[in-house]
């Protein structure tokens, strides 16, 4: 009999995602107002889909398997050499690596729970085995429990996203140096940066390098080319080195490496996002206030409004799924009872904002 290697079939059965087309699958829909995934509604720059039309025909080729070109470029944004960059199919490829290399069966790993879920799944599928903390009240990742709880389980990695997902919550410059100075010398800081270009520099972790840290970026977010797959972390030369010797070598679609090169030429694209994107926030925060509900301050491309309770939050994300728009919540309290709304263009906002009224005064939620 055939059978997979224990730790994959002590996993249960499970889809990781549900996505928007399997939910317009199940409902008979052709079109949902996709404010779920936090995909960026203001597109890829136009200077990056022009790039990448232009090379579409060599797709017949492999992309560059060390990327150089988009490293070269990347070491050029981030001050540092192209040794300290790995480029990957996303961040989520990214963690696949840190997992493998550094947790590994019987392994353990230490996030918060209900927070970005792909570390976790990556090490149950590398057979470790993950701890975890617990959000404070106010839905900011709660440093200090992290630090106690890695100091009494010794993890080999500790991960979280700065600005976090699914709160939108940030900590400072100073509360993310304090974590990792305080940190136990043996748990690398595995520090998830998906939302870093929506922040001002100056209010980033400083860039530096040690063994013990690994940043993530990506071009999913704030340069909306989430269905290219590309990302990258920064980290010691010696940590890359690591992840040279486990990646696919292949794993990067060449497309996407053009794209990006492209991007990260288009600062005005970005700034462009970056404003439309705060403005969206903005009007989330207006029409939560307007409803009498609660925000969580947000850095990110989205915002979580504050239903109450799960239940409540649960059946206002299904009414508003039954009306074609598509919406989030967390799964774990302290943030189970927000919704999670992605930012949309002014339109998508208007079409949301109607929806989300009548929602919360027509139905009986
Ligand atoms: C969206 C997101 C990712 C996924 O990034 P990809 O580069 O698309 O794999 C990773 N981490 C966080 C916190 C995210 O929100």
């Amino acid at each position: 009999m055939i059978r997979p290697i224990p730790a994959i079939e002590a996993i249960p059965a499970m889809t990781p995602f549900v996505g928007p087309e399997q939910l317009m699958r199940e409902s008979g829909r052709t079109a949902l107002l996709r404010l779920g995934a936090n995909e960026s509604a203001f597109g890829p720059s136009p200077k990056a889909v022009a790039a990448m039309s232009q090379e579409l025909e060599r797709l017949s080729w492999y992309g560059d398997p060390e990327s150089l070109d988009l490293r070269d470029a990347l070491a050029a944004k981030h001050r540092c050499s192209p040794e300290q960059i790995v480029v990957a199919s996303g961040i989520d490829d990214v963690m696949g690596l840190a997992v493998r290399a550094f947790v590994g069966p019987g392994g353990t790993a230490l996030t918060t729970r209900g927070t970005y879920p792909t570390l976790v799944y990556h090490v149950a599928g590398y057979g470790g085995r993950t701890v975890y903390a617990s959000y404070r009240s106010d839905g900011t990742i709660d440093v200090d429990a992290l630090l106690e709880i890695a100091r009494r389980e010794r993890p080999s990695l500790v991960y979280l996203a700065n600005p976090d997902n699914p709160s939108g919550s940030f900590l400072s410059r100073g509360e993310i140096r304090r974590f990792y100075d305080e940190l136990p010398h043996d748990s690398l800081f595995l520090l998830d940066e998906a939302y870093a270009d929506f922040v001002d520099e100056e209010r980033l972790l400083e860039p530096f390098f040690d063994d013990r840290l690994i940043r993530m970026r990506t071009f999913s977010k704030a340069y909306g080319m989430a269905g290219a797959r590309i990302g990258y972390a920064i980290a010691t030369a010696s940590n890359v080195q690591t992840f040279q010797k486990i990646r696919l070598h292949y794993g990067v679609n060449r497309n996407a490496q053009i794209g990006a090169l492209a991007s990260l030429q288009d600062e005005t694209f970005r700034c462009h996002v970056v404003d439309e994107t705060k403005r969206a926030r903005e009007d989330y925060y207006a029409l939560a206030r307007e409803l009498g509900l609660g925000c969580i301050e947000s850095c990110t491309n989205f915002a979580c409004i504050d239903l109450g309770t799960a239940e409540r939050a649960t059946s206002v994300m299904n009414e508003l799924l039954r009306r074609g728009v598509w919406i989030r919540k967390p799964g774990a309290p302290p943030l189970d009872r927000y919704v999670r709304v992605s930012a949309g263009t002014a339109e998508m906002r208007a079409e949301f904002a109607r929806a989300f009224r009548a929602v919360l005064t027509e139905a009986s939620v």
